[in-house]
């Protein structure tokens, strides 16, 4: 069977997703050269990383990790566009696994009872096709043993119906943009928000507003990328 696949890979290589160059047979996704050289953020201390700072008295939240440093060139954007536009669903695996396995490490994510994505509007879903997060948020949960739940936080309304409106009134929307459906499965819980990259934050402030009416609910979160 290896030397099938070895074979296949000779024909049908598969390059790296940030630089384009052949992976080696050890190689992942990610050629190690690409991976060394990824802005990486520490996270381990869970309560005070750059993500935490970015919103500190905005939203109140028990633990927060971030990994990479976005930047609108680069490798990180790469990374993404594949997970969000390619359907490249390996790369949503490869860093939920990879993630995951830094996350278990801290010991802080034990208590996690749901894994929860920022929800896509369900015309963004059907032309997208998939949530980008999906792939990255189930890989995280079997790695923190917790469950991933997808439809009970809900986007109400495209983005793009946003962009004529007004800065203020757009801001007014977006924070009633969201709404969950069944806040009885939430109560007591702690929930693990997951995004892909945050820039202002506003999109999380918005799910966390309408997240933070379930009674004795607690918030974490996890984001792939975080604007520098
Ligand atoms: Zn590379």
């Amino acid at each position: 069977m290896k030397g099938l696949q070895n074979l296949f890979n000779l024909f049908y290589p598969d390059v790296c997703v940030c630089c384009d160059q052949y992976l080696l047979d050890q190689e992942h996704i990610i050629c190690i050269e690409c991976r060394l050289d990824l802005p990486f953020i520490d996270s381990s201390d869970v309560t005070a990383n750059p993500l935490t700072q970015t919103l500190e008295g905005r939203i109140f939240l028990e633990k927060g990790a971030s990994f990479l440093y976005y930047h609108p060139t680069g490798k990180v954007k790469k990374l993404i566009y594949q997970l969000k536009y390619k359907n490249n669903e390996k790369v949503g695996v490869f860093l939920g696994e990879w993630f995951g396995q830094l996350l278990l490490e801290t010991n802080s994510f034990n208590d996690i009872d749901f894994i929860i994505p920022v929800p896509l509007h369900k015309d963004k879903l059907r032309q997208r096709g998939y949530n980008q997060l999906t792939k990255f948020g189930k890989s995280l949960s079997t790695i923190l043993n917790t469950k991933y739940l997808e439809g009970v936080l809900i986007r109400n309304t495209a983005a793009k119906t946003q962009t004529f409106k007004k800065r203020v009134e757009r801001f007014k929307s977006l924070m009633n943009n969201f709404s969950i459906t069944n806040p009885a499965i939430l109560k007591d819980k702690h929930i693990l928000l997951i995004d892909d990259v945050v820039t202002t934050g506003a999109t999380l402030e918005a799910c966390c507003i309408q997240l933070l009416k379930v009674e004795n609910l607690k918030i974490s979160l996890v984001t792939i990328a975080l604007t520098e």
